[in-house]
């Protein structure tokens, strides 16, 4: 949701065949295949997506995630390795993070509930109670037997931080499988390109201006990979004039009052990208810097070609090193 492609530069001969869209993940999921669209291919794509959103998904009582929340204080739960392998990673990542970024924030998302009909700012003593089951230390993981257990009842997964990104890098491999040469895979946000650019040039991927929500702040380029974005203008609430968000910091129980508007993330690994962005956005600007200085203490958590670009709440553009970038609205300059 937070990005737009410019394809001009794909097939300036003839236009590109639209996208194909699904309603998933609580977004729309498109795909654009090109001219290597063959509809079994879209569709063994999509039922991925849906294989996937059917573990994951909170919002699905029989997902794998789901019995792990209504076994919590109660048992351990056996799940599938993708399940495992996802749960492991966000918690890795809390604990790299220090909580920045948290699976376990679940009872705060429920309680404010900003993606839901009617979110409201509770009470501070909900929230004090619903923080205080957000510790992801007490989530207990079984690398042999593939299992998950959450020790405090009142504790629950939410993987939303962390899903698409992952759902993105299992789409990747079909492509591979399927000798695909170019595909644009745009998962409410979680972009990813699949291919060098037939015309030899880079990609172009325009950035929304996180203001206005209306046309691109900038446009990045990239020879392919992921680009993922997380910000405060997608999924919130107004109430007396302040602005709720749907990223919770757990230790303040409030949507995270960081200096970035938003911050956007660039790898091949777009589950990496989805985490550190949900992160970053939480840290703010100089943390996010210091963190990344951390690639050889979290090698997987933090790719050798992780790129960074924030947008700060003051409109000021900051970029990691060799970021090429193209700002296009004056106010950005
Ligand atoms: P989006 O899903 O809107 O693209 P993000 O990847 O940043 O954006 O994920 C936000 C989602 O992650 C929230 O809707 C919620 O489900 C979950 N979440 C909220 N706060 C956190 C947090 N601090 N750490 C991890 N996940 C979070
Ligand atoms: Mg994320």
């Amino acid at each position: 949701m937070s990005f737009f492609l410019i394809v001009s530069v794909f097939l300036t001969a003839c236009k590109p065949p639209p996208s194909q869209k699904i309603l998933a993940m609580g977004t729309f999921c498109s795909i654009n295949l090109f001219h290597d669209g063959r509809p079994e291919l879209y569709k063994r794509l999509f039922d991925r997506i849906i294989q996937l959103e059917n573990k994951f998904s909170v919002n699905i009582p029989a997902s794998e995630i789901s019995r792990v929340n209504e076994s919590a204080g109660k048992s351990a739960v056996k799940v599938s390795d993708e399940t495992f392998f996802v749960t492991k990673a966000a918690l890795d990542a809390a604990y790299a993070t220090d909580g920045a970024f948290n699976p376990l924030i679940l009872p705060l998302t429920r309680l404010w509930n900003v993606s839901g009909l009617n979110p409201k700012v509770p009470t501070e003593a909900e929230i004090f109670e619903a923080k205080s089951h957000c510790d992801y230390r007490t989530i207990i993981l079984n690398e042999n037997e593939r299992s998950i257990f959450l020790q405090d009842e009142k504790s629950a997964m939410d993987l939303g931080g962390i899903t698409k990104g992952f759902v993105c890098d299992e789409l990747r491999k079909i492509l591979v499988e399927e000798n695909v040469k170019n595909a644009v895979l745009n998962l409410g946000g979680n972009v990813f390109i699949f291919g060098k650019n037939p015309e030899k040039k880079d990609w172009q991927v325009a950035i929304r201006d996180p203001f206005s929500g209306e046309g691109a702040a900038l446009v990045v380029f990239l020879e392919e990979g992921s680009v993922v974005t997380s910000g405060d203008y997608e999924r919130f609430f107004e109430k007396d004039g302040e602005v709720f968000h749907h990223i919770i910091h757990w230790k303040t129980g409030y949507p995270s009052r960081g200096d970035l508007k938003s911050v956007s993330i660039l790898s091949q690994k777009s589950m990496v990208a989805d985490i550190l962005s949900t992160a970053f956005f939480v840290m703010g600007w100089d943390e996010s810097l210091k963190f990344l200085e951390n690639r050889e203490k979290y090698p997987s958590l933090i790719p050798d070609d992780v790129q960074v670009l924030a947008i700060t709440k003051d409109k000021k553009v900051l970029t990691s090193k060799n970021f090429h970038v193209k700002i296009t609205k004056n106010e950005f300059r």
